[in-house]
């Protein structure tokens, strides 16, 4: 065994004692190679072990600990799908039965001979007792630990098939005290007691080796913090790079400007939207690129803000852009801007895909000769060639939908020569969203943006009642629906698939899971049997530009009942007179889908209603949770925070495109207190020491590097 004293971080596990070749192989594939790879591989959670005892001395009703050697098993049938596990562990002092439910891989694991330790509540069965689905640990008879005489709390590590949690947790066991004399906190005694932190070496201890739940909470709580420290550490350095290295063009602003602005707009701005022209003023009217997410649920009215913006860019004699997912929404801003624009001197064009190339070079063009002074379109505005005069404001609207990269191109559209102070001159950047970002996330992923939010919908907006109904009920739906169209209203009908086809899923026991609703069939069955004799209108993403158009030029002008459609319809559409929707399969989207399809109604002073027609057969119990909270809830931003609840937060939002490394121990659906602390510590921070090159911040500075140096491209701080 190497003296202890000469082992360091980076001392590879073979070298450790108790590590044979084949534990430090079986380890590496957990991706731990060295001594210090060993201590940060923590566990996922921690376990409560009871004492243990003998057989006799268990007690019915109460939770137990036992050792013994398992003298007999068996599987018991009940149907086609249902079985039970059962065996019978003996010691010297009696006997214990073990059952497992539905737990048919036990039978692999576990035969007689076995020596194992179980823990779980015992029930009185017969004479002798048994417990139900206990947790249950293999021993290893060469090297059997001593039965542990005290209760106590056990880490449990993400273990593999070669290498137990168990002997994950000898090993750490054996080197952990030499290996926490090595382990320097990158925070000051000071800076901990403050914020009740427990040192470094003591947070690891209380992972590996806790003495209590609440020792080992409080480690948790310390590891994390710091996980959210050097995140947001890295995010406001790099937002503040960014910001040295350009500069954007200080907008005017004046009393007569916002009453210009203003007088253009068909009603008065809600307190809400007033509040974020304050934020837009404050932002543009500085030399400072600005970088800010306007979040506002859907028909908040964001429309209006953005062109607020925009005209402040006119006002200064420079150029504004709106680029919109998709060429609906694109053709929507064009009508509703040209329509409070009518009159007036501003020269409003449109980009989309659609246009022919003579017509597009002629734009490109004016454009470029800054003879356009607000240019609406699609990402067809990133394409080369799209050259502006003077760009001042970018409007992304919906950003959820475009990628970062995109966005990182339309910034660029600006002028790329450095000015005299060696800055590049770039456009003030505002990114819309009706998808609402949880503050933690605005924080973390977006720790460069600032964030202006619509808070409550326009007055005189009704709320939209929304029922969840299984698809018996389908010929009752359409009724209420030709109830609403016989009064002159419109509806939606939103579908999964254009096609008919299954979606190849089989499911044992069943059989081919339901097809999905297609446009194909819908179509037939509303004009056949659902609602014969009503104007039904299609809409999806494979017609053509001009037939889309078509079909929503049909339907705004209420020559169409009913616009049967795929989710092309899910963002921005704005027909007041619709107020029916209803989502058949409505299992099949995401909790924000959902809600941004229903934002489709209840735009006008009219009620509306949602109906959404849960699929045959499909689902599950998160399906079933996603509708009944859209039923329940109509706010936005709630909404947002159970669908992080349901999904978690891997799934959202490109996070996992982003780069940033995944969290070891923070969780951001717990830990927003946390992040809002570590986030004001990070400002503090870099308020006193830019780029943390004082010597106190010696060590914290290489871990920042070493954890987000490279994603975010920090490579030149310090
Ligand atoms: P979104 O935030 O979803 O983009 P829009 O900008 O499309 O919302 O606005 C939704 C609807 O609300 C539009 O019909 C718009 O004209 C209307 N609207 C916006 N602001 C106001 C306001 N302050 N008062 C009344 N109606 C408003
Ligand atoms: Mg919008």
């Amino acid at each position: 065994m190497p003296a202890e004293t000469n082992l360091s971080l980076t001392t590879p596990l073979a070298d450790l004692p108790g590590v044979g070749p084949r534990r430090a192989e079986f380890l590496a594939e957990l991706g731990v190679r060295n001594l210090g790879q060993l201590i940060a591989y923590l566990p996922t959670r921690h376990e409560r072990e009871e004492a243990e005892s003998a057989i006799s001395e268990l007690s019915a009703g109460a939770v137990g600990c036992a050792r013994g050697e398992i003298s007999a098993t068996r599987v018991v049938k009940r149907g086609v799908t249902r079985a039970r596990f059962e065996a019978v562990m003996i010691d010297e002092t009696g006997r214990l039965d073990l059952v497992w439910f539905n737990a048919l891989y036990m039978a692999d694991r576990i035969h007689p001979g076995l020596r194992v330790r179980v823990q779980g509540k015992a029930d009185r069965r017969g004479p002798g007792l048994r417990m139900t689905n206990p947790r249950l640990e293999v021993l290893d008879p060469r090297r059997e630990e001593a039965a542990s005489k005290d209760s106590r709390v056990r880490p449990v590590y993400s273990a593999s098939e070669r290498i137990s949690s168990r002997q994950i947790e000898g090993i750490i066991s054996r080197v952990l005290a030499p290996a926490l004399t090595l382990i320097q906190d990158h925070l000051s005694p000071e800076y901990r007691a403050q914020r009740e932190l427990p040192e470094l070496f003591a947070a690891y201890r209380a992972m590996h080796a806790p003495a209590s739940e609440s020792e080992a909470l409080a480690a948790r709580r310390r590891l994390a913090y710091d996980e959210l420290l050097l995140l947001q550490l890295g995010v406001q350095i790099k937002r503040a790079q960014r910001r040295e290295r350009a500069r954007a063009t200080a907008l005017k602003w004046t009393q007569t400007i916002d009453n210009k602005i203003r007088k253009r707009f068909p009603f008065a701005l809600t307190e809400d939207q007033d509040g974020v022209v304050r934020d837009i003023i404050s932002d543009l009217t500085r030399a400072t690129p600005t970088n800010r997410l306007i979040q506002g649920d859907v028909g908040s009215g964001k429309t209006v803000v953005a062109l607020y913006a925009m005209l402040m860019a006119v006002a200064s004699k420079t150029q504004a852009a709106i680029m919109a997912p998709t060429e609906i929404l694109a053709d929507q801003h064009f009508a509703s801007i040209t329509k409070m624009l009518a009159g007036s001197e501003v020269r409003v064009e449109l980009l989309t895909g659609a246009v022919k190339p003579a017509a597009r070079a002629l734009l490109l063009e004016r454009l470029a000769r800054g003879e356009i002074d607000l240019l609406v379109g699609t990402h067809a505005l990133l394409t080369k060639g799209v050259r502006f005069s003077n760009l001042s404001v970018v409007i992304i609207d919906e950003q959820h939908r475009f990628g970062v990269h995109q966005r990182a191109a339309l910034r660029s559209k600006g002028d790329d020569a450095a000015g005299a102070d060696g800055r590049v001159l770039v456009p003030h950047v505002l990114v819309m969203t009706a998808t609402p970002i949880p503050r933690t996330l605005a924080l973390t992923l977006f720790g460069d943006l600032d964030v202006s939010t619509i808070r409550r919908l326009p007055p005189g907006r009704k709320a939209i009642a929304t029922r969840v109904v299984q698809p018996a009920m389908r010929a009752e739906v359409y009724r209420f629906v030709r109830s609403r169209i016989d009064r002159g209203e419109q509806a939606y009908v939103v579908v999964p698939a254009i096609e008919g086809a299954d979606d190849g899923l089989w499911v044992p026991g069943v059989g081919a899971a339901p097809r999905l609703r297609s446009v194909e069939e819908t179509l037939k069955d509303l004009t056949e049997s659902l609602l014969p004799g009503v104007r039904v209108g299609v809409m999806h993403g494979r017609l053509r530009q001009d037939e889309r158009d078509k079909v929503m030029k049909q339907f705004r002008e209420q020559q169409l009942d009913v616009l049967l459609s795929t989710t092309v319809i899910e963002v921005g559409v704005d027909v007041p007179n619709a107020t029916v929707m209803v989502i058949e399969d409505a299992e099949r989207f995401g909790l924000a889908q959902l809600h941004q399809l229903r934002g489709r109604v209840g735009r006008g002073s009219k009620s509306s209603a949602c109906v959404l027609v849960a699929g045959a057969g499909a689902g599950g119990e998160e399906a079933q949770a996603r509708l009944e909270a859209l039923a329940k809830i109509s706010d936005g931003f709630k909404l947002a925070e159970r669908d992080l609840e349901l999904r978690g937060f891997g799934e959202i939002m490109g996070l996992k495109q982003s780069g940033m490394p995944p969290f070891r121990v923070a969780d951001l659906s717990k830990d927003l207190n946390l992040l809002t602390l570590a986030s004001r510590d990070a400002a503090e921070m870099i308020g006193q020491d830019a780029t943390l090159s004082g010597p106190s911040a010696k060590l914290l500075h290489k871990r920042l590097m070493k954890a987000h140096g490279q994603w975010l491209g920090l490579a030149d701080v310090g």
